[in-house]
């Protein structure tokens, strides 16, 4: 892939500097033969003025002058003045007629050629012009000069790409590494981490500090969402096993009545029923068991509708004093061994608040019903206290209390602190559970305070003012 990016680059940025390369030298070249023609105009010129006689004399002199190289030719071919050379090799060169240059300036008054001088062993640019031999004594001026320069313009022109393709070189690969470490890693970390949260690695997060803010915060909302998901996915697994726990404990609540039930009537049938003794007894037993089964069922459908939502609050404004008062008296006669003492204590006869009326008659009547339940002596007080905007109720009681350990549980479903013992007292587990849920949507809390063998005391509050 870099080699890919470096070639296509490397190709981009060649061929243009390639092809001016090429008409750069060009250019030097025709830059070159205008020079020699106008000095071969100005060497013509200046024979006329020359003091010199001999062709040679001219030939070096003009040399001297300007750089180049002269040679000046008979009509024949016979070079009869060289700069290059010394006067007395002159016999000894080369009949020039031949020369390309030579020939073009015989046949069209002027020509040029570029090639390796056997002479002088260099390349040379040279140009020949026609002139009348009576006026000058020689009929072909040529003028040379060596493409030494122009070679030298290509080298040093070669010797800038090579830096600069070598800078382009660099520049490609660091923007290649920049690009990894910003773009590529980061999203391939991207990547991978959606991979491994949609196969359920819900702990997976991404770490990722690119600085470049888009990519950045993909990141973060990736992170956020897995964290999301996993949030939920651990609420519903618990809920799960919530509903698992809940669910057992329901088959466990109904199978006991039910085969107590099933026991009785079995023994009877099988012959006791006949015996005046335990007939009656088990009759009666069995008519417990299957109100508590009644019960449970109530409390059940009961705490269903809460937690699903599907019972809907009754709120009004109203004074619960009588509502007090009739729970007070049907605790009185329940009291049927008058081995408790009950009290209510109210602050005057107006007790107004903003609540749902019978759903707060059903908590009063379960605390008060566990207080009795759990209570053998001593006394049990129903208290209302106004505090700022809401009345206080406490149900207070002198029975058996609560266990430090088993305080924070009460209000859970199914919970009993001593499973027998409250077993053998009836209730469904389930009364506190309900009665938290229905003061929790009144917007206040439930409270208990106990000592174990001293008494509990459960306490609430709920609002004297009407939104309207
Ligand atoms: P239950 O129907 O078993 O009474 P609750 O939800 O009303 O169910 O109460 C849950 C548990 O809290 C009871 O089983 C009992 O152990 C304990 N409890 C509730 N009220 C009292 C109380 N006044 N005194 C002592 N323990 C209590």
């Amino acid at each position: 892939m870099l080699a890919i990016v470096i070639s296509i680059g490397l190709i981009g940025m060649i061929t243009p500097i390639l092809y001016t390369n090429s008409l750069a030298l060009d250019q030097a070249q025709e830059g070159i033969l205008d020079k020699l023609r106008s000095h071969t105009n100005a060497i013509l010129f200046y024979s006329n003025s020359s003091e010199k006689t001999t062709f040679q004399g001219l030939a070096t002199e003009y040399s001297d002058a300007s750089g180049l190289r002269v040679t000046l030719i008979a009509a024949d071919g016979t070079v009869i003045g060289e700069s290059s050379i010394p006067i007395t090799e002159l016999q000894q060169m080369d009949n020039h007629i031949e020369r390309p240059e030579v020939l073009a300036a015989q046949d069209f008054g002027e020509g040029s050629s570029t090639r390796y001088s056997n002479t002088l062993k260099i390349e040379f640019i040279y140009f020949a012009k026609k002139v009348d031999q009576n006026y000058y004594g020689f009929k072909f001026i040529r003028l040379a000069q060596t493409l030494k320069s122009v070679k030298d313009l290509a080298g040093t022109y070669r010797e800038f790409y090579y830096l600069i393709i070598a800078f382009i070189v660099l520049v490609i690969i660091v923007a290649w590494f920049l690009l990894k470490n910003w773009l590529t890693d980061p999203i391939r970390e991207l990547t991978q981490a959606a991979d491994d949260i949609s196969k359920g690695d819900l702990s997976r997060r991404i770490n990722i500090n690119t600085g470049g803010i888009e990519i950045d915060e993909l990141a973060a909302n990736m992170n956020q969402m897995a964290m999301k998901l996993d949030e939920d996915f651990r609420r519903i697994k618990r809920m799960e096993k919530v509903r698992s726990e809940f669910l057992g404990n329901v088959t466990h609540e109904l199978k006991t009545p039910i085969s107590s039930i099933s026991g009785y009537i079995e023994t009877l049938l099988e012959g006791a029923i006949k015996d005046e003794n335990v007939n009656l007894g088990f009759l009666e037993r069995s008519l417990e068991n299957v109100q508590r089964l009644e019960d449970l069922v109530t409390d059940l459908v009961e705490i269903s509708r809460i937690e699903t939502g599907e019972l809907r609050m009754n709120f009004e404004y109203f004074n619960i004093h009588d509502l007090l008062n009739d729970l007070f008296k049907d605790a009185h006669q329940r009291n049927s061994n008058k081995n408790l003492k009950i009290q209510l204590e109210v602050p005057d006869k107006k007790l107004f608040i903003y609540g749902d009326k019978s759903r707060l008659d059903q908590v009063i009547a379960n605390l008060l019903s566990n207080a009795m339940r759990y209570t053998d002596q001593g006394q049990i007080r129903i208290k209302v206290m106004r505090r700022d905007n809401e009345l206080i109720f406490s149900i207070r009681d002198t029975g058996i209390g609560i266990s430090r350990k088993a305080l924070s549980r009460i209000f859970e479903r199914f919970y009993r602190t001593d499973k027998a013992r409250d077993r053998r007292k009836g209730g469904t587990g389930l009364g506190l559970a309900i009665s938290k849920h229905i003061i929790e949507a009144h917007g206040s809390h439930i409270y208990v305070d106990s000592l174990k063998g001293k008494g509990s005391t459960f306490s609430f509050g709920i609002t004297t003012i009407s939104p309207e």
